[in-house]
């Protein structure tokens, strides 16, 4: 069979190497972009993804490239606590996660390509126009814009804005709490997010907050922002653990970014063009699970194709559990808690006990990891997405 992959993002390379290693020897990723470059800044990929790049045979280069996130925590404003959980290892799962450089990613997916499927088998520089393509399958990963969505849904338009806007930057600085920990701080309008990466000397910080008027651009992950900007909506948010103020006034750069997605479509596959990844089912970031989401595609659709001939089955599963994640995103999936702990207390709180108590918390978080496929269970007993 030959197979067309359009995009060469995270989605697109997982996609070959996971047809690679179910037997398809023909698949060739058609990138836009003249060179693949490093694009991006932090992102996470949680333990049900580490377990797919794991059976691909890509642990060693991903725990180069990463760190293994420890701790998940979430506080208020006032740099309160909320909730705390173990991740990774540490929560039982038999696959770190890992924060890491979505370039360093992208990059290291791409060196794998290349060196299993040959210097051709990624193509810079070929934008795959709509649904025209000389092979056997048309896989749609190219992204939030993508064009092969677009030709099978002529009338969807723009991504929708929900009228927030993302800041991100990176900034060398000193390790916080556990020098592992990824944390949110928010007060139901506005959000902060800090992990470290790279090393675990280089931060990643995410700055969230409404935005009046129209936004920039949808979907230019690129476009830079301005500091001054940004510091001005977190000045106070000094707390013992983390200097937010400190910490985007330090950043090198930093970026702008509108909180866009797409809705569920009613159906991915038709005659032999199938959409994977952000171009399937692109999600507001929140959770940790757009370039997670994409890597299990990739498993799943080689899986379907090298058991079944065709698409169908991947469609029947992902479909559905990648649009009850879009849908439950929108709904501030776990970081729901820093909105409750803010209508409850917004002037902060002795106890957390008093204001949402454990069994709340409790659930909320065990929820969104049935929903999103990473409940530790669940997950560590599934059976493999590898067919030999
Ligand atoms: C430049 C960039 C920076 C990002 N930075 C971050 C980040 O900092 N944090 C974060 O959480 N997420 C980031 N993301 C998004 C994240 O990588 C994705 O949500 C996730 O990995 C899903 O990947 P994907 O491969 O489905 O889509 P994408 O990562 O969007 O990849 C799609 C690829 O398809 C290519 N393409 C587009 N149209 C065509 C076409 N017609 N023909 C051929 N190729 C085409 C694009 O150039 C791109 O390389 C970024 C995405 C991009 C493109």
């Amino acid at each position: 069979m030959r197979i067309t992959i359009a995009g060469g993002g995270i989605g697109g390379l997982a996609t070959a190497l996971s047809l690679h290693t179910a037997g398809f020897e023909d698949v060739v990723v058609h990138e836009a972009a003249e060179e693949i470059r490093p694009l991006g800044v932090g992102i996470n990929l949680l333990p049900h993804a580490v377990r797919e790049l794991t059976e691909l045979g890509l642990a060693g280069r991903l725990a180069a490239i990463g760190v293994a996130t420890a701790e998940l925590a979430y506080f208020n404003r006032y740099g309160q606590a909320i909730w705390s959980e173990p991740r990774g290892l540490a929560a039982g799962y038999r696959w770190p996660q890992y924060s890491v450089h979505r370039g360093a990613l992208q990059m290291m997916l791409l060196d794998a390509v290349r060196e299993r499927l040959g210097p051709r088998a990624v193509r810079t520089g070929t934008r795959v126009e709509g649904l025209r393509h000389d092979s056997d399958l048309l896989v749609g990963a190219d992204g939030i814009h993508s064009a092969v969505r677009a030709a099978l849904f002529p009338d969807e338009g723009a991504p929708p804005w929900n009228g927030l806007v993302l800041w991100r930057g990176t900034t060398c600085a000193e390790p916080f709490l556990t020098g592992r920990s990824m944390i949110m701080a928010g007060d139901g309008t506005q959000k902060f997010v800090a992990y470290p990466i790279g090393d675990g000397r280089l931060v990643n910080w995410i700055a969230e907050r409404p935005l009046d008027g129209e936004p920039p651009e949808r979907g230019n992950w690129n476009r830079s922002a301005d500091l001054a900007a940004v510091v001005e909506h977190f000045a106070d948010w000094t707390f013992d653990w983390l200097d937010v103020p400190g910490l985007v006034t330090a950043a090198e750069a930093a970026y702008e970014y509108p909180m866009v997605d797409r809705e569920p479509l009613p159906f991915w596959a038709k005659d032999d063009v199938v959409l994977l990844g952000d171009a399937a089912h692109a999600m507001y970031p929140v959770g940790s699970n757009g370039a997670s989401q994409a890597i299990i595609d990739a498993r799943v659709l080689a899986h379907s194709l090298a058991t079944t001939g065709g698409a169908a089955a991947y469609e029947a599963l992902r479909r559905p559990a990648t649009a009850a994640l879009q849908l439950a995103n929108r709904r501030q999936g776990p970081e729901i808690v820093m909105r409750l702990a803010h209508e409850r207390a917004p002037e902060g709180f002795d106890d957390i006990d008093q204001v949402v108590p454990l069994e709340e918390r409790t659930e909320i978080a065990a929820s969104y990891k049935r929903t999103a496929g990473f409940d530790p269970a669940l997950l560590n007993e599934r059976p493999s997405w590898s067919v030999r």
